[in-house]
């Protein structure tokens, strides 16, 4: 955006443009008129290994990883590495790629147990992001 350039009023602020920031800005702003500022404290999701499903450990330690470590862990006696995308799509940006579909009858026994959302739906296609 331009500096300069008119903004807010804003109905919704979200903060982090990681997996659950952006499905939610996404979701909201398909209510015509809705006015959705999303915050996100890293840039642009350029860095190519972003892309590639192998490029996972060239993003540590990178512009786009906040580049946390733990506290000590009292088992282990030390500090470990842990990465968190700095970056839009945060998270799911720097990591493996891999995924899990649920099966046809497994969300249908969990949705029956749940009250359906508006915004999410119920059942196995009512779950996509
Ligand atoms: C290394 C790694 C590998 C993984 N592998 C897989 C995998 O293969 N499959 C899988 O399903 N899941 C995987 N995950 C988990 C998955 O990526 C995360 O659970 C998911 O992305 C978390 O989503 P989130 O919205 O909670 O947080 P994030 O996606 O991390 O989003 C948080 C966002 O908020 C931003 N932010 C933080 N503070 C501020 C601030 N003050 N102001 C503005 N913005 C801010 C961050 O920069 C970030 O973009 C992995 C995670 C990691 C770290």
């Amino acid at each position: 955006m331009e500096r300069g350039t008119p903004m807010g009023p804003f109905d919704y602020v979200i903060v982090g443009a990681g997996s659950a920031g952006s499905v939610l800005a996404a979701r909201l702003t398909e209510e015509p008129g809705v006015r959705v500022l999303l915050l996100e404290a890293g840039g642009a999701d350029t860095n190519e290994n972003i892309k590639a499903p192998a490029g996972l450990g060239l993003l540590f330690h990178s512009e786009v990883d906040w580049d946390y470590r733990t506290v000590e862990q009292e088992a282990a006696g030390r500090t470990f590495y842990w990465p968190r995308g700095k970056t839009l799509g945060g998270s799911s940006s720097t990591n493996v790629m891999l995924y899990a579909r649920g099966t046809t009858g497994a969300p249908s026994t969990t949705s029956s147990a749940r009250t359906p959302s508006p915004a999410c739906g119920a059942g196995t296609v009512g779950q996509l992001p």
